[in-house]
């Protein structure tokens, strides 16, 4: 395993590995690696021969309050996990390496969708993600993209722009990983206090709830009523939102036919964290 921080040094691992006659998957991450991204990495290894993963916190998809700066790091325990996970190279760009034209760059704007959902809690994010992926994607040049299902909004952005831009990947969705008690895996978890973490799994403990109450053609508040209603039993959890959007487009939905994703965000102090969880 390989680690790199330019362009120049991807391009011609890549163009190695495809001399071999090996395909191409990519993992982009931020880093401060856990299971969930772990299992992106296996995933991607089982389906080709030539697997890279990415580390960089993307500026772009923080906004001005958010938490760039303290985003936890790790470099050497993340290169280890991901030898472990077979991952053949690592690509560690800096921002400058990335970002060159600073702030008069092109963009991706993934127009409606990027402003439902989270996209009205965290203006601009959604075209922060495009764009870097865009971007990694073009570098790498992969045939195969692993994303996870515990950014459901993110996978539906990344679907639509490479349809709408005609990127030459296939998108693999994989599975949330979890802890054993139901607290999706995140990075973020790692700012969580002994008592926030302790309380942190009624997220997913309410979403199940909402899941088991679902029936079809059914409406969506009454859906959105019992996440509300599990999440405020907990004192140290506050729902910024919880939300029915149709699994594809993000939009809104008031009855629950098939294809359903009840998300919703949440914070324990000052960490925010969302989860979601597929009806129909
Ligand atoms: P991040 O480093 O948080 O930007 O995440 C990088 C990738 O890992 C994204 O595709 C995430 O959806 C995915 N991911 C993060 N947490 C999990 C999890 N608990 N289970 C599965 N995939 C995850």
């Amino acid at each position: 395993m390989k680690t790199v921080s330019l362009t120049d040094e991807v391009r011609e691992a890549v163009r190695a590995a495809r001399e071999r006659g090996l395909d191409v998957g990519f993992v982009p991450t931020m880093g401060y690696l856990h299971e969930g991204h772990l299992e992106l990495m296996r995933t991607a290894k089982h389906q080709n021969g030539f697997v890279v993963l990415s580390i960089f916190v993307n500026p772009l998809q923080f906004g001005p309050h958010e938490d760039l700066e303290k985003y936890p790091r790790d470099p050497e325990g993340d290169a280890a996990k991901a030898s472990g996970a077979v991952v053949d190279l690592i690509f560690t760009p800096p921002v400058e390496e990335m970002y060159p034209a600073g702030p008069s760059m092109s963009t991706v704007d993934v127009g409606p969708i990027g402003e439902a959902g989270e996209g009205k809690f965290r203006p601009g994010h959604f075209n922060g993600v495009a764009t870097v992926c865009t971007k990694l994607f073009s570098i790498v040049g992969p045939d195969r993209v692993y994303f996870g299902r515990k950014d459901a909004q993110q996978l539906a952005v990344i679907r639509q722009i490479v349809r709408d831009l005609n990127l030459p990947v296939q998108v693999v969705p994989c599975e949330t990983v979890r802890e054993p008690d139901g607290l999706a895996m995140s990075s973020r978890n790692a700012y969580l206090s002994a008592e926030e973490r302790e309380a942190a799994p009624a997220i997913y403990r309410a979403l199940e709830k909402a899941r088991n109450a679902f029936s079809p053609g059914g409406p969506a508040d009454a859906l959105k009523e019992i996440v509300a209603r599990e999440i405020s039993k907990e004192p140290a959890l506050r729902l910024e939102y919880a939300e029915v959007f149709d699994s594809e487009t993000f939009e809104p939905v008031t009855q629950v036919a098939g294809g359903a994703t009840i998300a919703v965000a949440a914070y324990l102090g000052g960490t925010r964290l969302i989860d979601n969880i597929e009806v129909g």
